[in-house]
């Protein structure tokens, strides 16, 4: 049963209608995350204990390693391993051993969890305990789960994320005031936030997570951090725990979000508006230069968002004020209202939301409304594309460098193409 419920007026964006909705749903699961977190953390491995299903799904989707050993595997257990919970853990213990001896490049072994129930049955976090135990101080052994019951597939980078925050090293009391920035970030986007915010005078900065397990930043009361993913809640609150304190911010996806994001940083650590706008005043003004081509073809045009990545709402901000298009719906899998505070209040009045999913009545709903363009997952823009509707995969939204100023008019290109795409297939239908 789906119900239109307005948010609450204290969330700071009343009269957005939200329509929740809990049915079936279309996603992919959270071990999509290693593909970009073994590639961020360089000397980590991630080995999924799952099922043959999970095996495809990591090797499809991450591919074969040509040129260097991969650095994830899946341990499959079957049926058969249900006969003896000891033995899966004895038998767990040994593949962890076999991988350890022969790749003595690794330093952080995660231990992945899946939904399959013969999987469920193991206690990783036990496991993950005991093999520390015995591999500590050269491999520390992790767990989160990547399972696709409850997540969709950004959650296993937040599941990942706040299974690490535990172990960052701590910062005492009186030491200096740091920023830190949270979430997977490409190297290449990271530098340029790096070299934007030690231009404005920021002394002391570091990221969540580190490109190497052996770099982990500090956290303790004095750090102030600052999400660069909209869908890190359990990350957030493990790094509360820790005493550090979130930034409220928007997020650095276009030339608005990417300036906000930066100023409440600023702010936070008294860098004046002169240091702030020298810093990112040529950057800002080649982004909102390069924005411009693609606004010309965006603009007034409709797009429906199904809910799958999560950066649903900061991207429907992005495309509706600096590229004009029509939000037709805007679904996101979770809506966490107090890190899209500010995200929420800049979406256009009225704007229909959406958290969750009844697949089959939200395909219903987006025919009705014939938008121009559909951000879906892959399950669903096949058969979309097939009713003649242009379709962008969500997924390739996380995978692509589209944080900051100098990726602001990418992003806005990966909605443009299927525009194009879609254009010239029609024209080609006409002339044939
Ligand atoms: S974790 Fe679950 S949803 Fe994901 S691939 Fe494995 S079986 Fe499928």
């Amino acid at each position: 049963m789906s119900a239109v419920i307005p948010i609450a007026k204290d969330s700071g964006c009343a009269d957005l209608p939200v329509l929740r909705e809990r049915g079936q749903r279309e996603v992919f699961c959270g071990l999509t995350g290693i593909i970009w977190l073994h590639r961020k953390i360089q000397d980590a491995f991630f080995l999924v204990v799952g099922s043959r299903t999970c095996a495809h799904l990591i090797q499809s989707a991450a591919g074969v390693m040509i040129f260097a050993e991969p650095r994830f595997a899946t341990a499959i257990i079957d049926e058969r391993d249900l006969a003896g919970i000891a033995d899966a853990n004895e038998e767990l213990d040994r593949v962890v051993r076999r991988l350890l001896e022969r790749r003595p490049d690794i330093r952080m072994l995660f231990l992945v969890g899946s939904c399959p129930s013969e999987v469920i049955k193991l206690d990783l976090s036990r496991a993950a305990e005991r093999l520390t135990r015995e591999f500590l101080p050269q491999v520390r052994v992790l767990n989160y789960s990547g399972s696709g019951i409850e997540t969709t597939f950004t959650q296993g980078e937040d599941a990942c994320l706040a299974a690490l925050a535990p172990q960052l090293p701590a910062a005492g009391a009186n030491d200096p005031a740091s920023l830190l920035v949270v979430g997977c970030l490409p190297d290449v986007v990271e530098d340029q936030f790096a070299r934007l915010l030690g231009a404005m005078g920021l002394p002391r900065l570091a990221f969540f997570p580190p490109r190497s397990s052996q770099a982990m930043p500090v956290v303790g009361p004095n750090t102030r951090f600052l999400l660069a993913q909209p869908f890190l809640n359990d990350t957030a609150r493990a790094l509360e725990l820790r005493g550090a304190r979130r930034i409220a911010a928007p997020f650095p996806f276009g030339v608005e979000g990417t300036t906000a994001w930066l100023k409440a940083a600023a702010d936070t650590f008294g860098i004046s508006a002169d240091a702030f706008g020298q810093a990112t005043l040529a950057a800002r003004e080649r982004a909102t230069k390069a924005l411009q081509r693609h606004r010309e073809r965006l603009q007034g045009k409709h797009i429906f968002f199904f809910p799958d990545s999560q950066l649903e709402i900061p991207l429907a901000r992005f495309l509706s004020r600096e590229l004009g298009m029509q939000l037709d719906e805007v679904g996101t899998p979770y809506l966490h209202r107090e890190h899209l505070r500010q995200e929420l209040d800049w979406l256009p009045p009225g704007t229909q939301l959406s958290e969750g999913q009844d697949v089959e009545k939200q395909l219903d709903r987006c025919r009705a409304l014939a938008p121009d363009l559909v951000v879906c997952g892959l399950g669903l823009a096949n058969p979309l594309e097939a009713e003649g509707i242009a379709t962008k995969w969500a997924i390739e939204l996380v995978f692509s460098p589209v944080h900051g100023y100098e990726q602001a008019a990418d992003l806005a290109e990966l909605f443009v193409r299927p525009l194009l795409r879609r254009e010239k297939l029609t024209r080609e239908a006409v002339c044939s």
